[in-house]
């Protein structure tokens, strides 16, 4: 457990560090991004300090090991509620709740698909390639709009045991299909609402399987195995430094910590190699699991704890900083 003074220190660290990131967003960028200033002059600097307590309150809860990941479910929840319902107030008239007007599916395989289609890259698909730099995997743990919904689907139920079958090859299935099917409705000039469609069946089928199928396995088999992006951000995540590690000098192979995760990342085989499976989001949801504290982030070579450390400041600075920013 650690100090009081170190957990409210790092809660002033993101304090600090989520000013200074929206600060400059509301100083530099000409059409006010923060919702408040929209609405009353200097309104922003409320919803900037609002934002950046929201963030200096949740990294203190969640470095409590035993509430990482009650409080992850729940910042993440908070993050999906404000995202769709200034979505839903900007199609129910209220433009000010969208970013610049102009309205794409919600679903992340846009991320991909959309600069595909259009030739360019987004700035959805630029903001999402920097999370993956600056923390790897989060993106899949407390940044995307909509993984939050797989993760209380699957929060319901014990993950069932053994490896999804073949998702591997699902997959990269999927991706490769998305993929193929873009360039191909872009180079046939197929009408945009043909496309959309294409792309909103996908992402019907997506709920389907949150509904239906994470909740019946306690395992996020929509992010797994469904989500073009999770897939991406599973072998692009590596290029960040952070990890996270099984130290084989205590872990004693009792396999407890298995069902805390629901990315299918702490199977027998995984935890018998010293390190998750390739879908680990790093989310920390297992690090209190392990009765011999076996389960360790790793950052060079800083100290386990430090490194746990750094990566929630940098993760729930970005989360907050999303909070304020993340509209269509
Ligand atoms: S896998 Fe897809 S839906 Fe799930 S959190 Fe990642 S980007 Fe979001
Ligand atoms: S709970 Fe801890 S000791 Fe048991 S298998 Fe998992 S990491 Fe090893
Ligand atoms: S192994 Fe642990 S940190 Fe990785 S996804 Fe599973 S619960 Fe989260």
């Amino acid at each position: 457990m650690q100090s009081s003074w170190k957990k409210y220190s790092l809660s002033v660290y993101v304090f600090l560090f989520v000013i200074f990131l929206l600060s400059f967003v509301q100083l530099k960028v000409e059409n006010p991004m923060i919702i408040l200033e929209r609405f009353v002059k200097n309104g922003g600097w409320f919803e900037i300090l609002a934002v950046a307590f929201y963030g200096s309150f949740i990294v203190y809860k969640m470095q409590d090991p035993g509430k990482t990941a009650k409080w992850r479910m729940i910042s993440w929840t908070v993050f999906t509620v404000v995202f769709f319902s200034q979505l839903l107030l900007g199609l129910f008239g209220f433009e000010k709740f969208l970013m610049t007007g102009k309205l794409h599916l919600p679903i992340p395989m846009m991320i991909l698909s959309g600069p595909v289609y259009r030739g360019e890259l987004s700035i959805m698909t630029l903001l999402f390639l920097s999370t993956v730099i600056l923390t790897g995997p989060a993106w899949c743990s407390q940044l995307c709009y909509f993984g939050a919904l797989d993760n209380i689907s699957a929060s319901k139920k014990k993950p069932a045991k053994g490896k999804i079958k073949n998702r591997t090859a699902i997959k990269f299935t999927l991706l490769f299909l998305i993929i193929f099917l873009t360039i191909v409705l872009r180079w046939f000039k197929v009408d945009l609402l043909v496309s959309t469609l294409i792309a909103a069946f996908f992402g019907i089928v997506g709920v389907f399987i949150i509904i239906f199928i994470s909740a019946r396995q306690g395992k996020m088999i929509h992010c797994l195995s469904w989500c073009p992006i999770g897939t991406i951000v599973n072998y692009t995540r590596f290029i960040n430094p952070f990890r996270m590690y099984i130290d084989s000098t205590s872990c004693t192979l009792c396999n407890l910590c298995t069902s805390s995760c629901n990315y299918d990342a702490l199977n027998r085989e995984d935890i018998k190699s010293g390190k998750p499976g390739i879908s680990c989001t790093l989310c920390g949801d297992c690090v209190s699991s392990c009765h011999a504290s076996s389960i360790k982030y790793k950052f060079f070579k800083m100290k386990p704890e430090s490194a746990r450390g750094l990566y929630l400041f940098l993760t729930i600075s970005l989360h907050a900083v999303f909070l304020a920013l993340g509209r269509i």
